[in-house]
């Protein structure tokens, strides 16, 4: 997010955009995960929705990006298919990259 790669010497840490509380069957997958610094971790990712996560995930992994396999995490049937969508996704891709 912030393009550093250590923060005060820690090392880089692994943020889940879904909470495993919040998709306790399906919870480890690659479409998850990202790398960020501490700093960012700790400060940032706590409030911040999770299209603008989806956003960053969408920017820097894209090809383990796949909105549709975390949207499945936390509703396995995808009952809520709308949950967070595609264009809200490229709405905060606009606003952090444009
Ligand atoms: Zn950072």
């Amino acid at each position: 997010m912030c393009n550093n790669k250590t923060y005060r010497g820690f090392p880089l840490e692994t943020h889940e955009i879904e909470r495993r509380s919040q998709a306790p069957k399906r919870w480890m997958h690659i479409c998850n995960y990202f790398r960020t610094c501490k700093k960012c971790h700790m400060d940032d990712l706590a409030a911040m929705p999770h299209a603008q996560q989806l956003a960053y995930k969408q920017k820097h992994d894209p090809d383990n990006y796949d909105l549709d396999a975390w949207l499945r995490l936390r509703d396995p049937d995808l009952k809520a298919p709308h949950r967070v969508t595609q264009g809200e996704v490229d709405e905060w891709t606009r606003k952090l990259f444009c």
